[in-house]
């Protein structure tokens, strides 16, 4: 794989998203080639377009896109972001039939351009969207990675550090399990400035009750849908999620990041993709970490598990 700046990444998917993740790639110069690929010619050519007006203000690169899945060929990094979304009132998981037929579409052809590619998948319901990805390209499990609960986790962070009055940088929070409605948050480890958060009694920075954590974690479960009624898409942080995930990967970086990917013999469960912090670098993803987790952490995980395989199983997986 091409390390750091040398790399290229891949696209799929010019919509509100994959254009939104080559933006913020393209201005934190995270490689030198960044290619879109989207059925639909005319808007991804109109989002390069609008993209290389802007070169002269970030770092060196080239971004190119076509109708033609050719432009994914050599990617080191293909990141799958094209599908149908949600509209308002409908779950992820509503999204999973439609968005496995565009995979098993796609993704073989992807494996054919771009062997050697780390695939990042972000399309929804993206715990689904990994596992089914795993079977239809047979690329080893550390290599097929989804985005997972990077985005919900930020949330949690910056919900978080807003109530405490702290950096959000300072607040190390995880929400693990399905990126969607069965999340769960893991309380137990989570701590801010080394101060485990059932600790957390400082003066002028509030404590946080039961009914502040329902609410914070309410806010976190819904905040998708928030953005999507106010403006039909989220972009911006799923945007800036992804390329730090980029980053972590293309520059060895060894972050510890709640992805998703196959479980295999973590407390009991097998055979399941769903985030969990993991150390993520060149060669992808490893095993999630032995986070301790209390017992009600630990059977919301199974609960997650099962929601996640019963989609799976339904469409034929
Ligand atoms: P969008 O409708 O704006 O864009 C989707 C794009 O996919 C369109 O441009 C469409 O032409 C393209 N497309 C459809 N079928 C295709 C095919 N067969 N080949 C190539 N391109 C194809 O949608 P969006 O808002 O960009 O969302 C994209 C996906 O990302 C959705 O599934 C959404 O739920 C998901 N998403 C995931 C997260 C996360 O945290 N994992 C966050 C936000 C959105």
């Amino acid at each position: 794989m091409a390390a750091g700046r040398a790399a290229k990444v891949g696209i799929i998917g010019a919509g509100s998203v994959g254009a939104t993740i080559a933006y913020t790639a393209m201005i934190r110069g995270v490689a030198r080639r960044i290619s879109l690929f989207d059925i639909a010619s005319a808007k991804v050519n109109a989002e390069v377009l609008d993209l290389n007006h802007g070169s002269l203000f970030v770092p060196q690169g080239m971004i190119e896109g076509s109708d033609d899945i050719e432009v994914l060929r050599g990617s080191d990094v293909v990141v799958m972001a094209a599908g149908a979304k949600r509209s308002p009132g409908q779950t992820r998981m509503d999204l999973a039939s439609a968005n496995a037929a565009i995979c098993a579409k796609l993704l073989p052809k992807v494996v054919e351009v771009a062997p050697d590619a780390m695939l990042l998948l972000i399309t929804n319901p993206v715990d689904v969207i990994t596992q089914i990805a795993l079977k239809l390209t047979g690329l080893p499990w550390e290599r097929v990675i989804g985005s997972g609960t990077v985005l919900d986790s930020s949330r949690f962070r910056y919900l978080l550090a807003t109530h405490c009055k702290v950096a959000v940088q300072n607040v190390h929070a995880y929400i693990a399990g399905e990126h969607g409605d069965s999340e769960i948050p893991l309380w137990s480890s989570a701590s801010i400035g080394s101060i485990p958060l059932s600790q957390w009694a400082v003066k002028g920075h509030g404590r946080l009750t039961t009914a502040d954590k329902e609410e914070i974690v309410h806010n976190v479960k819904d905040a998708a849908f928030q953005v999507i009624q106010g403006k039909g898409a989220t972009n911006y942080a799923i945007g800036l999620a992804v390329t730090n995930i980029l980053e972590a990967l293309l520059y060895d970086e060894r972050r510890v990041l709640p992805l998703s990917g196959l479980l295999q013999g973590f407390k009991g469960l097998d055979d399941v993709c769903l985030s969990l912090p993991r150390i993520v670098g060149r060669k992808g993803i490893e095993a999630p970490l032995p986070i301790p987790m209390t017992v009600d952490e630990e059977a919301g995980l199974h609960a997650s598990a099962e929601r996640i395989r019963s989609v799976v199983h339904e469409l034929g997986y």
